[in-house]
């Protein structure tokens, strides 16, 4: 049998050092496919192959050769002539036909060194630093950008760092999108730097969880940004990409009402007819995003990226906050599972769009939506805009006075409460109905009647979402009845019902779920005690990244042959 092109870098190192009788057991048996997996190789498992105590220091010092080798590598070729095999991440034989997306004009600029000045420091991901950054072009004229560096160590980069740095340029050379952060040029100097976009509000997730006075995102704001990301990450599914990471960390805000998927550090083509990506080998990923199949195989699709984005929408609504906090990363995939639990309703989110988020959280991919039918079901889903008639001061109800703007989240046309945002105070509530008439201020492009699209059409929207040039005001969303002309009555008040809490006289959200529920309503018991494992990367450590190892060569292995 041929070696596999991916393992050929094995086969020399061992023929080199008159080892290759080793070739197979170590491919076999090991499961060794690259050169970082003989970290977690240890002197007995060599032992139980048979390689004697001699060999494996030979093997030992070739290893070190054959990494030093690949650190001491020309950059420039490696960037303009790809990666080398030990690089790329295992794939299928039989999906090996296709490969990264088709450069469209190669490297979008190359910039000398001095052209760019790093300033302040914005944030620190898992291979590099980003800055703050003023580019100045060749006319003279100076760009605000962020510039990321890749990490250095004390004997240059580090392998598998430095390939995922320049994975990120060369995906990101390729990509061009109103809400995908820019790649500007990459500068060849020591540390290699990435000049991007600058994007100066920072992360959406810096901002949903910043303390107060900052106000909270309006709930009508957060829809604008889901259907921005929507839209980004059905063009990215257009490019045949995998984006992996989906998570507010990575949304960044490029203006008040404009987020930019970023951080490309985990994207990866899509292979086969099947459109997956299976991983080729133990590497961490965020397991409290990942779906089902994700965490089991190791396979992850444009459908594993729209449960990853039901996870973002549940971040938005719920402040920030970490989903499936308290549960170790390895009993997640059994609540999932077996548990059928889901994460639960966050207060700020109505029902349709907890539906939605649900829909995203199907256990198999293949009941899940494209991204370019989201679009549609945010449309549908999109809350109700109205203003207030009168002052409201009744005790438990959301305080309002005339002419505050109020984003509905419950309520339908039969019931006397409903639950909303004043748009003044940033306050939920539930009010008088008869409080607040209903925004009918006609349809704004961003109010287009919904048309539910198949992902072939709705993969042509690719226009900026961005709120900015259409003036924030109430035509940003659907009014009233665009709304009942949209979605059928009935269904509107199954979606919009609330139920009024004891006491008060007022409706207000039912957040218990019902006593017999079907699993796509389960909502999940706290459990306690959280052991966080995090990135091994030390500036990733802590935080909210929770990210975990997956999915050994043998799963991976298995998951193939299905
Ligand atoms: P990353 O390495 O891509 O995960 O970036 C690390 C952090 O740097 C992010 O969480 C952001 O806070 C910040 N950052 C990255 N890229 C940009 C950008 N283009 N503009 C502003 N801040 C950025």
């Amino acid at each position: 049998m041929l070696p596999e092109a991916s393992s050929l870098w094995l086969l020399r190192l061992l023929r080199d050092i008159q080892l290759a009788q080793f070739y197979r057991p170590i491919l076999e048996e090991l499961n060794v496919t690259r050169p970082e997996h003989f970290d977690f190789v240890r002197p007995e498992d060599l032992d139980g192959i048979g390689m004697g105590r001699p060999a494996q220091r030979r093997l030992a010092e070739a290893l070190k050769k054959h990494r030093s080798g690949l650190k001491s590598k020309n950059w420039v070729y490696k960037i303009l002539g790809g990666f080398a095999p030990e690089q790329k991440e295992t794939t299928p034989p039989s999906d090996s036909h296709l490969s990264l997306p088709e450069r469209e004009g190669g490297l979008k600029c190359l910039i000398p060194d001095g052209a760019v000045r790093r300033g302040e420091l914005l944030g620190s991901g898992c291979f590099g630093v980003v800055h703050r950054g003023l580019w100045t072009l060749p006319s003279g004229q100076s760009v605000p950008v962020a510039v990321k560096s890749l990490r250095v160590g004390p004997e240059g980069p580090v392998g598998t760092e430095l390939g995922d740095f320049l994975r990120e340029v060369s995906i990101m050379m390729n990509l061009e999108h109103p809400h995908v952060l820019r790649l500007h040029g990459l500068v060849l100097g020591q540390p290699l730097q990435m000049v991007m976009e600058l994007a100066p509000l920072g992360s959406l997730h810096a901002r949903l969880t910043a303390p107060a006075p900052t106000p909270p995102l309006p709930v009508a704001l957060l829809c604008l940004f889901l259907r921005q990301l929507a839209g980004a990450m059905a063009y990215l599914g257009t490019r045949g990409l995998v984006h992996r990471d989906l998570a507010t960390r990575n949304l960044l805000l490029a203006s008040p009402r404009t987020i930019k998927v970023a951080d490309f550090g985990l994207v990866r083509p899509l292979r086969g007819a099947r459109g997956r990506y299976v991983m080729g080998g133990p590497r961490p990923i965020p397991y409290a995003w990942c779906a089902p199949e994700s965490l089991r195989e190791g396979a992850f699709s444009s459908a594993s990226d729209v449960w990853m984005f039901g996870v973002t929408l549940w971040e938005m609504f719920s402040g920030g906050e970490e989903p499936w906090a308290g549960v170790p990363p390895y009993l997640i995939l059994q609540r999932l599972e077996q548990d059928r639990a889901r994460l639960p309703r966050p207060p700020l989110c109505s029902r349709a769009l907890y539906a939605l988020a649900l829909r995203c959280w199907a256990p198999h991919p293949a009941d899940r939506p494209s991204f370019s039918y989201l679009e549609g079901l945010l449309q549908e889903a999109w809350p109700p805009e109205g203003r207030c008639v009168r002052d409201v001061t009744e005790a438990g109800a959301l305080r309002m006075q005339t002419g505050d703007p109020v984003t509905i989240i419950e309520g339908s046309p039969d019931s006397a409460t409903w639950k909303g945002q004043n748009g003044r105070t940033f306050k939920v509530g539930s009010f008088p109905a008869s409080a607040v008439t209903l925004a009918d201020a006609g349809v704004s492009p961003a109010t287009r009647p919904v048309h539910r699209v198949s992902p072939a059409q709705g993969e042509r929207h690719q226009g900026s979402v961005d709120g900015d040039g259409g003036k924030a005001k109430m035509r940003d969303v659907p009014s009233a009845r665009a709304q009942r002309r949209n979605v059928p009555l009935q269904r509107m008040k199954a979606l919009l019902s609330p139920a009024s809490p004891p006491g008060s006289g007022l409706p207000g959200p039912r957040e218990n779920p019902p006593t017999v529920i079907p699993w796509e309503c389960l909502e999940l018991a706290k459990p306690p005690s959280p052991p966080e494992t995090s990135c091994p990367t030390p500036s990733c450590r802590g935080g909210l990244r929770r990210w975990s190892w997956a999915c050994t060569e043998s799963r991976t292995r298995s998951a193939r042959q299905h």
